[in-house]
């Protein structure tokens, strides 16, 4: 199984004439209520990639609905817990020409402690890995158990902040970031100095790296892999991580060769990018066999 400690997050969506100013109020024109965080994404691309998925977290317990669309997808949630605290939830105007401003709140995200890790990593087993991204709290101590346990570790460390540098590297043995995170974390701009940090900093780790159009760049044992991204026509990007690191993770768990899983999670991702929206630009096992197949 994989088990990703990851948010939830309720996506508020205003449609505005323009972003609001300081003392102003204005109408939108429209609403939608949607489904979000990268940790529910990442584990809907998991169940739809076919990955045996459990998902740890809280939302509200007024938000239970949400709890059953996920159990819809094919995702375990034994450990989503519905609790008093407002769910993490985003606030997003957005635009005629699409560009969005958002107030994110980590309300019941940011209250995954001690009690939760060790609850949802009590019976696993030695084949299971653990992923997590960085918008829920108790990562350390998650992050410690979990190594402790032999399980294997997947981090994706988005949204980057500082705290990612003091958490305990060595715990993670699969690190996924995007050119941004990738600059961030070591501090370097050019692409071939981020690879060398990484191949030095991050040894005991495989690292992929992920290049939005230009594809994906694995650092594994003392190999590069390299995978080209597909040409498609882009029209909205969000969940492109999210959808590759799904895909990619629930093939390359069930012992897919590295070349072959971070070919999986870039056709998906193509896909996915093909589509609007986040959770429902994810695309299903088929369409990426039948892209695949092409
Ligand atoms: P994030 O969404 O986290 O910023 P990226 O932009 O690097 O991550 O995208 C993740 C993966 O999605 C890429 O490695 C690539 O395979 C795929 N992807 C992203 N943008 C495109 C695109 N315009 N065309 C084709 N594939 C894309």
């Amino acid at each position: 199984a994989i088990i990703n400690f990851g948010s939830v997050n309720i996506d508020h969506v205003y449609q505005v004439d323009h972003f609001v100013n300081p003392g102003e109020t204005i109408a939108s024109q429209d609403y939608q209520q949607l489904l979000g965080g990268k940790g529910a994404n990442q584990s809907i691309a998991l169940a739809a990639a076919g990955a045996d998925v459990k998902h740890v977290g809280k939302i509200n317990q007024s938000d239970s609905a949400f709890k059953q669309t996920l159990i819809k997808h094919g995702i375990d949630c034994q450990f989503l817990q519905c609790v008093e605290s407002p769910s993490g939830h985003a606030i997003i105007q957005v635009i005629p020409s699409g560009e969005n401003a958002i107030v994110l709140f980590g309300g019941a995200n940011q209250e995954i402690g001690s009690k939760d890790i060790l609850h949802a990593l009590d019976k696993t087993r030695p084949s299971d890995w653990v992923l997590t991204q960085n918008e829920t709290s108790g990562l350390a101590e998650m992050l410690q158990l979990a190594k402790e346990k032999k399980l294997r570790v997947a981090f994706n460390p988005a949204p980057m902040s500082e705290s990612v540098k003091s958490l305990p590297h060595e715990c993670i043995d699969l690190l996924v970031v995007n050119e941004v995170e990738a600059a961030e974390l070591s501090g370097e701009h050019e692409l071939d100095a981020i690879i060398a940090h990484f191949k030095t900093k991050w040894s005991h780790a495989e690292v992929i790296i992920t290049l939005g159009k230009a594809g994906v760049i694995m650092l594994k044992n003392n190999e590069t892999i390299q995978v080209d991204a597909f040409i498609v026509d882009a029209v909205d990007t969000t969940a492109a991580g999210d959808t590759f690191i799904g895909y990619f993770l629930a093939a390359y768990s069930q012992h897919a060769d590295a070349r072959q899983a971070l070919k999986r999670g870039c056709a998906a991702s193509a896909i996915s990018v093909t589509r609007m929206g986040a959770a429902q630009s994810i695309p299903a096992v088929k369409d990426v066999d039948r892209f695949l197949a092409k």
